[in-house]
């Protein structure tokens, strides 16, 4: 039995060779040349001292050199740190300085970024630049050449022992979206259970294509998109980043394609592009979201326009995949299906932590071989995490539908209480983006001395579609519960999101207070 998905690829690479993997900006590997590529890579970083255990970073764009270092590092027997590459130093200097990260694998803008944090950051010895770095980059980190790692390496056999299914892997920093991120510890035998369960429920076969334009960065494009090509024998078009009119171009050009993985506002934007071109993707075998809630009207919209219905899943860093819609018979939208093979899921009252019966919101818990082991050097964060029977706390509300399928109400931390009666943003938001004049719409709660807490709304609206804050108060009004209408509406040109297009509501909640006069109140 194999114990990790490194081992599972190289075995591949070994047997068949000349199998096409991965294509980039015109480069393109087969799988044993990607193999020698991590070998070369792997033996590099030893040869520099490195030692197993030790922790680099990857703060680097999509290329075929992340690719290399993710699975470089790997079987080097070091843990990877997996770092957005929207981040700046005060994020940065958080999640180095918290992973004791030694040498980070980044490019230009990153290295000038982690130039000035070198007195905050003193495990960071040296950088390993994807690009040859310009002559006036400040010379603050020993800075290595990407490419001089893996001639050095090529030149070398020394040994590189498998990683063991016990072995830490990677660490995986939440997002941030309801605070500071933590580091999910995640071992090898997690990731090749989650590989294992996402390619046999999705049925990947050899003869699969994907096109991959997620950031590697996060679960979502890394652990579901490149590892179930690694895992089968499927190929990947990889993307520096997400373009609408470019992903357009390749879904409707490229007969080859045969499975798209995206998030909710790329969705968006490949439905905007497609009615403004009149260009539509050829059939795929699957269309896949996830990372944020899909409405059921755009679900509507895309099948109306590309002829099939998204399968939405639901995962998150801490436990890799949760749940899918089923790959064969119906997909119920506004919901998340069923749990993942192998996977429990139970939704439980926040409160007794007794199991719900279906129709009733609470917490989801899930259990299963891909859930993480702990949060890195958060003995407290883990503790309240898990119960003594080993289930997970997501933090998410959800409920069972009457047919099994997992609704996702919101977040327990977003979760408003005013005046004695639970209110889910979510349910809120939804009614409000129904409205012609609502672009986006995030609800969240605020103080309120005499409820507790207000419900208020931040609202995006169409442009050059009037509506005012009145109208948008009577809208939920008339179809929801009084309590739940806001009691402010404030307009806004954007809402703050982070990378995967999350809506970041506690810097929206620290914007609000500190402005306390804020004009279009309700
Ligand atoms: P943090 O934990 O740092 O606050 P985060 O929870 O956003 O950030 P991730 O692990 O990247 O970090 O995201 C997982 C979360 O994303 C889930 O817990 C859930 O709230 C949300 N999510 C994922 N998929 C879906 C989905 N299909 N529908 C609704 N929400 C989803
Ligand atoms: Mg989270």
């Amino acid at each position: 039995m194999p114990a990790s998905l490194l081992e599972v690829f190289l075995d591949h690479a070994h047997r068949e060779p000349a199998r096409p993997l991965l294509s980039f900006e015109g480069k393109r590997y087969t799988r044993g040349q990607l193999a020698d590529a991590v070998t070369a890579f792997a033996r590099g970083l030893k040869m520099r001292g490195l030692a197993a255990g030790e922790r680099v970073a990857l703060f680097l764009e999509n290329s075929d050199a992340f690719v290399v270092t993710w699975l470089g590092v790997q079987a080097a027997g070091c843990v990877a740190v997996l770092v957005n590459t929207a981040y700046r130093q005060v994020e940065l200097a958080h999640i180095l300085s918290d992973a004791e990260v030694k040498v980070c694998v980044t490019g230009i803008s990153g290295a000038s970024e982690l130039g000035p944090l070198r007195e905050q950051l003193p495990s960071l010895q040296w950088l390993i630049t994807v690009e040859p770095p310009p002559p006036g980059l400040p010379a603050s980190l020993p800075t290595v050449a990407f490419d001089a790692i893996v001639a050095q390496g090529s030149a070398s056999s020394v040994d590189l022992p498998l990683p063991r299914a016990e072995d830490l892997a990677v660490l995986g920093y939440t997002s941030g979206t309801t605070g500071r991120s933590k580091g999910a510890m995640l071992q090898h035998r997690q990731l090749l259970a989650n590989v294992r369960a996402v390619t046999e429920a999705w049925r990947w076969t050899d003869a699969d294509r994907l096109l991959l334009t997620l950031p590697l960065f996060h679960t979502h494009g890394l652990m579901v998109g490149l590892h179930g090509t690694l895992f089968t024998g499927a190929s990947v078009d990889l993307r520096r980043r997400f373009v609408a009119s470019e992903a357009l171009t390749a879904l409707h050009d490229d007969a080859s394609l045969t499975l798209f993985f995206g998030v909710p506002t790329m969705y968006g934007r490949l439905l905007e592009e497609s009615r403004r071109t009149g260009v539509t993707p050829r059939p795929l075998r699957l269309w896949v979201s996830g990372s944020a809630p899909l409405s059921p009207q755009l679900c509507g919209d895309i099948e109306a326009r590309f002829g099939a219905r998204i399968l939405e899943r639901y995962g998150m860093t801490e436990t890799l995949m949760n749940t899918t819609q089923p790959y064969d018979g119906e997909r119920r939208p506004g919901t998340v299906g069923m749990p993942f093979p192998g996977q429990e899921a139970r939704v439980v009252d926040v409160r007794s932590r007794q199991p719900l019966p279906r129709g009733e919101t609470g917490e989801i818990e899930v259990r299963g071989p891909h859930v993480f082991t702990g949060y890195w050097r958060r003995p407290d964060a883990t503790q309240e995490s898990f119960d003594a029977d080993g289930w997970f706390r997501t933090g998410d509300l959800g409920e069972w539908d009457p047919d099994g399928f997992l609704r996702i109400t919101g977040r327990a931390r977003e979760l408003i209480i005013s005046g004695g009666f639970n209110i889910y943003p979510r349910e809120v938001e939804e009614v409000l983006t129904q409205h012609p004049a609502v672009a986006e719409a995030a609800v969240l709660g605020l103080p309120d001395p005499d409820f507790g807490e207000q419900v208020v709304a931040v609202i995006v609206p169409h442009p050059g579609v009037p509506t005012d804050a009145q109208a948008l108060v009577d809208w939920c009004r008339e179809r929801l519960a009084a309590f739940k209408k806001p009691r402010r509406v404030i307009f806004t040109d954007a809402l703050p999101r982070n990378a995967l297009g999350k809506v970041q509501k506690h810097t929206l909640k620290e914007r609000l207070a500190a402005s306390q006069d804020t004009p279009a109140a309700t």
